[in-house]
């Protein structure tokens, strides 16, 4: 396929913000896409060489691109540079420069797709001696083949900055779209159904391989049938499957099923750990980034500690403290995962344990259809219980609320943020959110305070006060503790709303500057909130972490009824014992 079909493609995307004509652009052109081109011309459209999991990058800086425009178009570096300053986009530096060379080699030819992507993946494997000199050949080679606007988009590939916006999402939709029907308004009910399948098993496809060359080849090769009889790929990492909040334990044990498994909320991140048939061990963020590099401890203990062949698990790494061996919040360890440097020192100074909580595959054969209980028996068949290295995570199965709540206790005094409560017969879901795993952190119990200051809305609110700021007592004074803006109802009828709060507050407005006003401290409210936290912003010393209306209490309590700055230490106190203790 000729490189300049699919910059015919960029420029139409790039022409057009709205998202149903992109989808169009891309079906259209997918259909045409020859099936062994799909994953190279899938790539290239997300201005990627390889996809996300990949450790490869490009890896090519600004200046040597300077000199490879400069190459292939025969002007000097200086006057590369000036365009550069004067446009700012090394992209149009080369499309520019390009066209105006003073004539084009005779060797120069119609570029391909395979040529541009043969090349500049080469860019990313090249390393040593001469490696600067090669690299300047492949991109300049191109950009000597390349039409102006071809130029352009090698440019922006290289310097991975492509602009044209195609996304997950919208590659999904054009898949459905090229190998399927295009989505219309006056769809039957039928076809909407069967449209929504199709939707559906692509994204679990995607969901499985992350590689939307394969799903592309399954839905033009076999339809809808193709597409649900994709398999994960051996040795590449998959979407990880998230979770739903609950706060009533009835509500868990209803939701997931009686008993449940209830485990450790650690509070680090997730790494997703794969295995492949070459004994090669990869970790993976949430997002799927690589970051084996910056983990060898894990990758040690993997390779000691864990059983099999191959296989995916996921876990989360917790960071602790190396003379103490406490838990210690993730912001503690968080610089590690870009840690590009000193790898091995920062990997002593900020040790993790590794919490392996699922197996997605092993052995060669998939485990996300089977129950979870299953799931959970192999993971303790598989990974050693090293305190402070690598192990299940704990856990308990449980239907009984009392010894939820025991565990809970024990997790928060180990300095876990909570429990995660899993459904002992569900499966693994891929990169969705479908409610087989709950988190249930429990706030603090909330404060019931008194609203002593507000703000007018902005757009669709400016009719609306939207934005209140609270109070506690102390002494018969009333000092301020933070501002809340989330928990009411944009429409009266789903409960305590934006009307009834601004209905409340107008009589009792005593001054306004701009947008904010003062009131009479009448409104009391019930907020409940993640934290409390010291801060200098506030006259109570304290303001409340994500706080939202519970609920509106002005009927019931009075200003001398609302919680007090004792209250508030209690329990900023209470919260902080919490967090700090140690296994
Ligand atoms: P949240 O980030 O608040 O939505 O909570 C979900 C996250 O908790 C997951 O993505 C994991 O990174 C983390 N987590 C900690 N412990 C566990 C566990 N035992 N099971 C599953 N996820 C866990």
């Amino acid at each position: 396929m000729r490189y300049s079909e699919l910059v015919e493609v960029y420029e139409g995307l790039s022409s057009t913000s709205k998202r149903l004509e992109k989808a169009g652009i891309l079906a259209d052109f997918l259909k045409r896409v020859p099936s062994d081109e799909v994953g190279e011309v899938v790539l290239l459209l997300q201005g990627r060489l390889f996809p996300a999991w990949d450790e490869r990058e490009v890896g090519v800086a600004s200046q040597l691109m300077v000199k490879a425009i400069s190459l292939a178009s025969g002007s000097d570096a200086a006057s590369v540079e000036r365009e550069w300053k004067m446009t700012g986009d090394l992209g149009n530096v080369a499309e520019n420069l390009v066209k105006g060379r003073r004539q084009r080699t005779l060797a120069s030819s119609e570029l391909s797709v395979g040529k541009v992507f043969s090349n500049l993946s080469k860019l990313a494997v090249i390393g040593g001696e001469g490696s600067v000199d090669r690299k300047l050949q492949l991109i300049s080679e191109l950009l000597t083949s390349a039409k102006g606007v071809e130029a352009r988009y090698i440019a922006r590939t290289v310097l991975g900055d492509l602009r044209v916006g195609v996304g997950e999402g919208l590659l999904r939709d054009a898949v459905v779209w090229a190998y399927f029907m295009r989505v219309r308004d006056d769809f039957s009910k039928e076809e909407r159904e069967e449209y929504n399948a199709f939707v559906d098993a692509v994204q679990q496809a995607y969901d499985l391989t992350n590689d939307f060359a394969v799903v592309a080849k399954a839905a033009k090769e076999n339809g809808l049938e193709g597409l649900r009889s994709v398999r994960i790929v051996l040795g590449r990492p998959i979407k990880v499957m998230l979770a739903l909040k609950v706060d009533d334990l009835k509500d868990a044990l209803e939701a997931v099923g009686s008993p449940l498994q209830a485990e450790f909320k650690y509070d680090g991140f997730r790494i997703e750990i794969v295995k492949d048939d070459n004994g090669r061990i990869m970790l993976f963020t949430r997002r799927l980034d690589n970051v084996t590099a910056q983990f060898p401890d894990v990758v040690e203990s993997v390779r000691e500690h864990v059983r099999g062949k191959t296989f995916i698990l996921d876990a989360e790494a917790v960071g602790y403290d190396k003379h103490s061996l406490r838990y210690l919040p993730f912001q503690s360890i968080s610089q590690r995962i870009k840690r590009k440097y000193d790898i091995e020192k920062t990997a002593s100074e900020f040790p993790v344990e590794i919490n392996v909580f699922d197996v997605l595959a092993y052995n060669g054969r998939s485990m996300v259809g089977e129950p979870f209980r299953q799931r959970r028996a192999l993971v303790e068949r598989i990974v050693d219980d090293v305190k402070r290295g690598i192990r299940p995570a704990e856990a308990v199965v449980t239907g009984s609320i009392k010894e939820i709540e025991s565990f809970f206790a024990k997790s928060k005094a180990a300095g876990n943020e909570g429990l995660m409560l899993k459904g002992l017969d569900s499966p693994y879901k891929p990169g969705a959110r479908v409610g087989y795993m709950l988190k249930y952190k429990k706030t603090l119990e909330n404060l019931d305070l008194v609203v002593v200051g507000a703000e007018w809305g902005e757009g669709k609110r400016s009719s609306w006060i939207t934005s209140y700021t609270l109070a506690c007592r102390s002494d018969g004074k009333l000092l301020e503790v933070g501002k809340v803006s989330t928990g009411l109802k944009e429409k009266p009828e789903e409960g305590f709303s934006f009307d009834d709060m601004t209905k409340l507050l107008k009589p009792l407005i005593k001054g306004e500057d701009g947008k904010s006003v003062k009131v009479k401290p009448k409104v009391v409210i019930e907020v409940a909130y993640e934290e409390i936290q010291k801060s200098p912003t506030y006259e109570s010393g304290y303001a409340l972490r994500f706080p939202r209306v519970i609920r509106n209490r002005t009927d019931e309590k009075g200003v001398n009824d609302i919680n007090t700055l004792a209250d508030v230490e209690r329990l900023y106190r209470q919260q902080k014992k919490a967090k700090g203790g140690s296994k």
